[in-house]
This record gives structure tokens, C-alpha cells and sequence, in this order.
């Protein structure tokens, strides 16, 4: 099994340090899918029966007003040629302008998106349900997935789900 996942958020909700955790190998890979420019191979995540390629999409976390059309078209385009999207967002800090403008871009996927709910490790159990609800009012989520990229909570299972879709 293989597929091409993009990985998007704002700065800081934990990209890198979830990439860093599941990423054991980093080869380059020649394919129709990972040769844009407008998608970066981020790292492969490589098992016996498995292999899943890590893409940035990087015109998806611009703010708007310093995006032309085209590099908004561009942006939905690249979402079009992975097989799945995870959508990080951090526990730690309240649903803001920079979600709600990724957001908006990821309602016109026609590829599942998976939210992951990161630095679960920074918040009370109780708090957890109320961030699931406010996001999901927000979207349909093809699944929605709390995990501690630095605690490594859930993230053997996020990557099973992942492999299971694929
Ligand atoms: P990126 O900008 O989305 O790539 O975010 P980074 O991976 O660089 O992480 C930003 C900061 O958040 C760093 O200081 C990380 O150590 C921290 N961080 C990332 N994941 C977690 C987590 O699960 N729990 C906590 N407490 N901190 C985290
Ligand atoms: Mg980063």
C-alpha cells in the first residue's frame, strides 16, 4: 500500500515534531503525484507493507490578502493529488483566523480530511470534548484524531487509520 498525505496547519501546532516522530527514513521517491512544485515531499514514513509520503501544501496556510487567485487555485489543485489531508490544529490555543482560512480551503477537497487534535498532553480529559465540537461544527471531518506529537499519544494509531484508508 502507498499514498500521498498532506499536512497542513497554522505555524506552530506541531507539523515538524509529528513528521519528526513518524518519519524513520527519508528517501526521494519519483513520482508523477510528488514532482509539483507546488507539493514538498516532507519525509516517507516506510513500513514491510506500507509506505506513506508526507507532502506540504504550501500555499494553503497563507493568509488571503497576500494570495493571487491562481496561487488560491494552485493551493486547492495540490489538495486534489493527495490521497488524504491532515489538518493540525493545537489544543493548546483556541480555534483562530488562521484555522478558519484552511478551513474554508479544505471544504473544497473532494479527498477525506483528518483532524488531528495535537498537544492533547497540554489539556485536562474534560477538555477535549468541547474542541472536537467546535471544530466539527466547523466541517465534516473524516475522522477526528487527538494525539501528543511530543508524547507520541495516539499516534500509532493515526498512522494505522492512515494505512487502513489507503
Ligand atoms: P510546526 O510549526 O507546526 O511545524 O510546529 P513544530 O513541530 O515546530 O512545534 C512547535 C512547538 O510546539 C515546539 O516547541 C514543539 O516542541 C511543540 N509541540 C509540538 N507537539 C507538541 C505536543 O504534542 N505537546 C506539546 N506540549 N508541545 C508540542
Ligand atoms: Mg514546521
Amino acid at each position: 500500500k502507498s499514498g500521498f498525505v498532506a499536512i497542513i496547519g497554522r505555524p506552530n501546532v506541531g507539523k515538524s515534531t509529528l513528521l519528526n516522530r513518524i518519519v524513520g527514513q527519508k528517501i526521494a521517491i519519483m513520482s508523477d503525484k510528488a514532482q509539483t512544485t507546488r507539493n514538498k515531499i516532507q519525509g516517507v514514513y516506510t513500513t514491510d507493507n506500507s509506505q506513506i509520503v508526507f507532502i506540504d501544501t504550501p500555499g494553503i496556510h497563507k493568509p488571503k490578502h497576500r494570495l493571487g487567485d491562481f496561487m488560491v487555485e494552485t493551493a486547492y489543485s495540490a489538495l486534489r493529488e493527495v490521497d488524504a489531508t491532515l489538518f493540525m490544529v493545537s489544543a493548546e490555543q483556541p480555534r483562530g483566523r488562521g484555522d478558519d482560512f484552511i478551513i474554508e480551503r479544505l471544504k473544497k477537497s473532494d479527498t477525506p480530511v483528518y483532524l488531528i487534535i495535537n498537544k492533547i498532553d497540554t489539556i485536562e480529559p474534560d477538555d477535549l470534548l468541547p474542541i472536537i465540537d467546535d471544530y466539527r461544527a466547523q466541517m465534516d471531518f473524516a475522522e477526528i484524531i487527538p494525539i501528543s506529537a511530543t508524547e507520541g499519544n495516539n499516534v500509532e494509531n493515526l498512522l494505522s487509520i492512515l494505512e487502513d484508508k489507503m
